[in-house]
Parts: structure tokens; sequence; C-alpha cells
């Protein structure tokens, strides 16, 4: 063992679900840990999202943690999708049944974390100055966490306000007799724009993709439906968790072109009437095939035509990428709001913004005023809140010039050049592509159990192999290229930030994950280096 002493045993950077069950077991491991957290309080993604209408689209009953029997049983969710508010309380809950908020650092924004060599331990500084020392870093920054402020000319002349979704004002804000500019059309826009329709006095959205949206059908959660999913909460989870997107889809294994038209078209409206992301669920093959896909794709548009009462703003709505590629959303009147007469639609067409000027937005030479101008336009997602940490691994090398040509890592949990470095839901793990929470837990487990192995056996450096990282980015790449996801310009992908390498960011498929994991872990930390 080392002899160098640290302040801690281990830093956690982030205090959404990741960091706080990371928190957890390491208490539980009897290590010395503090998470340091860059906001005034818990709930990472849910506390910097607070806009209106920001809701989970998985079902609150499975947006949840499963590590501790009591706190399942306890907590009683109200909705079938919980809003980010009632999130938060839930993780405040947990942070305070568990004890955990002793050991969090509120306001401190990692600003550099550099490692030591020859003393096998990290040291980071916080943008206050302060520098702390761990034998072990551990990122849960979130992978849709770094806002994406896009460089239109001109953002910065604007008079009015100026929100983003990712960033809102912990106060709110009062949209009354506001005239309002909503840029982006994802789930973000898709939630926020009909609860600002609600107060404001002139709604204007700025479309360059029309996304494909299913109807949440959100309501009031059924106590006697909680009740019997509580009845048997562990083998619910356990069920769930070997679903590939680690939540109850109600898959079908049926595909969309020998399904007979009747068959195919009743299904869908079935999904459709009943809500949620189950609707993409209805055949198997909806990513695998173009023409399958244009099944269900034809399906939504017709929907939008019989729901958005002018023919040129459902026709502008109708997306043409495939359905599915970019994420599809969920919302609660998202069309029906665009028949209201102070909601316009503009739509960029692939032609983008001009110019924002200080009374509004110019697109094609006409300038849209407004007073208030509301970026939904989405994140540098899963890179972006690593590489804004200023992390440099052995040799001095930085992360960012680890990852210029694409993020590498092995199993989304470590990458080579960097010992005793984790990431909770890194890039290559599956992460976006299930329910995030189990996606949480499982590498929250892994890590915990990596450092109570190192523990046991006396050592203190672990280190990704560069063989065992190549392997698994070639896994990651394949198994997405045999799919249709990355047939069009999403995050998923890093498409939506200019000049940031394209390379598929997350591992289709959770259960394999788990296996590949749990094999690993069984082999004594196979394709990693223990020292
Ligand atoms: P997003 O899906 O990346 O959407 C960003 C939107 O902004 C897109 O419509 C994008 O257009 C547009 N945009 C970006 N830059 C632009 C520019 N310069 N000019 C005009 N338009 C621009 O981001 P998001 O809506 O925040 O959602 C990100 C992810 O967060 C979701 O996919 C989901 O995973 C998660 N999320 C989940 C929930 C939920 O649970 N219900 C809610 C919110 C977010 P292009 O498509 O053309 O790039």
């Amino acid at each position: 063992m080392s002899e160098v002493q640290t302040d801690l045993d281990a830093i956690v950077v982030g205090a959404g679900f990741g960091g706080l069950y990371m928190l957890h077991r390491l208490h539980r491991l009897g290590l010395k840990a503090r998470i340091v957290e860059k906001a005034g309080g818990v709930g990472g993604t849910w506390y910097w999202n607070s806009y209106p209408g920001a809701r989970c689209d998985i079902e609150s009953l499975q947006y949840s943690y499963k590590f501790d029997e009591a706190l399942q049983q306890e907590w009683v969710w109200s909705e079938r999708y919980a809003t980010g508010v009632e999130i938060l309380r839930y993780l405040n809950h947990v942070c305070d049944r568990f004890n955990l908020r002793r050991d969090i650092q509120f306001n401190a924004c990692v600003v550099s974390a550099v490692y030591d060599e020859a003393g096998s331990f990290w040291t980071v500084t916080l943008e206050s100055g302060q520098t702390l020392t761990a034998r072990y870093l551990i990122s849960a920054s979130g992978v849709l966490s770094s806002a994406n402020m896009p460089n239109i000319a001109g953002r910065d002349s604007f008079a009015g306000a100026v929100l983003h979704t990712g960033n809102w004002p912990r106060d709110g804000y009062d949209f009354a007799g506001k005239r309002v500019a909503v840029i982006g059309t994802g789930s973000s826009g898709i939630q926020v724009m009909p609860e600002i329709a609600k107060q404001a006095a002139q709604v204007t959205v700025f479309q360059r993709t029309a996304a494909y949206t299913i109807p949440a059908r959100n309501a009031p959660l059924d106590p006697a439906v909680q009740a019997a999913i509580k009845a048997d909460y562990r083998g619910y989870r356990e069920r769930w968790g070997r679903m590939p997107l680690a939540a109850e889809f109600e898959h079908r294994n049926v595909s969309a072109l020998t399904d007979p038209p009747e068959s195919a078209r009743a299904e869908m409206e079935a999904r459709w009437a009943k809500g949620g992301v189950s609707f993409g669920a209805a055949f198997n093959d909806l990513m695998m095939d173009s023409e399958a896909n244009k099944v269900a794709a034809e399906f939504v548009r017709e929907k939008i035509r019989a729901t958005v009462k002018d023919p040129a703003t459902a026709e502008a709505l109708s997306p043409k990428q495939l359905f599915g590629c970019k994420r599809v959303c969920l919302d609660s009147d998202y069309y029906a709001t665009y028949n209201q007469p102070h909601v316009s639609l503009v739509n960029l067409a692939g032609g983008g913004i001009d110019r924002i000027v200080p009374e509004g937005i110019v697109v094609a030479g006409k300038t849209y005023a407004c007073d208030v101008i509301v970026f939904a336009t989405g994140f540098d997602a899963m890179t972006g809140s690593l590489l804004r940490m200023g992390i440099r691994g052995k040799g001095g090398q930085s992360l960012a010039d680890k990852w210029a040509a694409g993020a590498r890592t092995y199993l989304g949990v470590q990458t080579q050049g960097f010992p005793n470095l984790f990431m909770v839901t890194g890039p290559q793990s599956p992460s976006v592509f299930t329910n995030m929470v189990p996606a949480i837990e499982q590498d929250v487990d892994f890590i915990a159990d990596c450092l109570g192995y190192l523990k046991v056996k006396g050592l203190h450096s672990i280190e990704a192999q560069a063989e065992a990282e190549d392997a698994w980015v070639k896994h990651v790449g394949a198994v997405a290229e045999s799919t249709l996801y990355t047939s069009c310009n999403s995050w998923y992908l890093g498409a939506n930030i200019p000049g940031k390498p394209r390379v598929f960011l997350a591992h289709i498929g959770f259960p394999n994950y788990v296996d590949k994991c749990t094999q690993v872990a069984a082999m004594g930390y196979e394709g990693f280096a223990l020292l």
C-alpha cells in the first residue's frame, strides 16, 4: 500500500442520483468520502432543469432507486410520471434518510483534477481555490448537464431576458403578458412550450428539426397499481432489469413489415391512447429496418395532421427523419397548443436563425419581436461535464486530448491513462439508452464493489487497459451501426455540438452490459491493471 496520506479516500463529483447513491455505498465501505457539487442543492439534472413542465418520461415507480427495500416501500409517488419538483423532493428525502448531507460540499465547482502518478492519488481544485486530495475520483456529473447555448450571431445584444431550460432560474420566471420566443423542439422545448403558453401573451417557437412526440397521458397514480407493484417490488425490479432499456415498455415481438395493416394500426392506436414511450416498442424492427420504421413514422404524422388545424403548421411539425433516431419525446398537449391563436411556429427548415438583435430574432430577413428568449437547445451530452473539469491523467495528458477524436472508455467506467478515475454512466455505458436510475445503480455498484475488492486485496490503483478499451469502443460502435440510431444528427452522436467528433456515445442494451460487467468483476477485474 502506498504511504501517501490523502484528505479523503474518494471525491465524488455531483449530487444527483449517481452521486448520492455513490456516497451511500462509500459510507458503507467505511471510506472517507465527500461529494463536491456545483449547485446549491442536491438533484443534479433535476436541480438545473427546473423549468415549468419538467417531468420524467419514465414511469415514477420505475424511475427510482431499488437499493433499499424500506425506501422503495415508504416513498409514495403521486403521478404516473413524476414532475421535476417531486423528484427533487424524493432526492432530498434520500439525502436525509441516509445521512448524506454531512459529506456534501455545495457551491463547489471543480476546475481541475490532476493525477499524481508517484503517489496514485488525485488533487481536485475548486473554483474557490480550495484543493482536496483523494485516492479515487468518481465523476457522477451527469450525462445531460452541460447546457448547450448556441453561438447565434448577436446573441448577447438581446435587450430582454434570456433563459435556458437546462439552467433555469431558481425562483422561476413570470411569463404573464410577455412575448416569448422558444428556440428548440427536443424534449425540453416540447415540455416547456405548452406551460409557457398558459401564461404568455404570445409564444413563437423556432424549430430547426421537427421531433416525434407521443402523448404522455400523465395522470395521478392509482394507489392500487402502486400497492400491487410494491407487493413484489424486488421481483418487478429484477424483471425490468432484464429488459433492453431497464424499464417495462411492453416490447412486442412482431415485425412492422409482416403485421397486417389492421393489426398494426390497432396496436399503435392502443399504445397512442395509453401514452408513453412504449409506443416505440409496438414492433421489433422499428430501429432495424427503415421500411418498418416508416409504419410508425407515418402514424405519428397522421396524428399531427389530425390535431393541428393549420395544414402548413401541421406539415412543418411533421418529422422527416426516421422515427426514434433522435430521442422520441413525451408531451402533454404539445401539438394542440399550436391551435391557440397566440402560439405560432417558425420553421427554420435547415436555414437557421440569421441573428439575434436587441428587439428579437431574425429569420430569413424578418424580425420576430419578443421580450424573452427561452433556449431549449439541449446539452453537450455525455462528455461535456467531464471535459469541463480540467482532468489530467498520467504524463499530464488532458482528458480533452485523449478524447480529441471521440470518447474512449472501457465499459464507460474508466478510460486508459487515468488511473483511479471512475465515471458513473460514462460514455459508452448504457446510460441514456436506458432508464437512467437502474443504469446509475449498476455503475455505482460496480465501482463500489471494485473499491471493496481493492481494499481487501491491499491494492491502491486501477486503470483500464488499452486493449480492453479498444475492444469495448469497437463493440459499442458496431452495435450502434447495426441499428438505425446512427442515421441522423442526434446528440447520441455528439452531432448537435459544432466540431464535436461524431462517435456514438452509448451502449445499446442493458442486460448484456450488466452480464459483461459481472463477468469482468468475477475474473478479478479483467481488462483493468490493478496495483
Ligand atoms: P435536444 O433534444 O438536444 O433538443 C435541442 C433542440 O434545440 C433541438 O430541436 C435542436 O434542433 C434545437 N437547436 C439546437 N441548436 C439550435 C440552433 N442553433 N438553432 C435552432 N435550434 C437549435 O435537447 P433537450 O430538449 O434539452 O433534450 C435533451 C435530452 O434530455 C432529451 O433527449 C432527453 O434525453 C432528456 N430530457 C428528458 C426529459 C424527460 O424526461 N421528459 C425532458 C427534457 C430532456 P436540432 O434537432 O436540429 O439539433
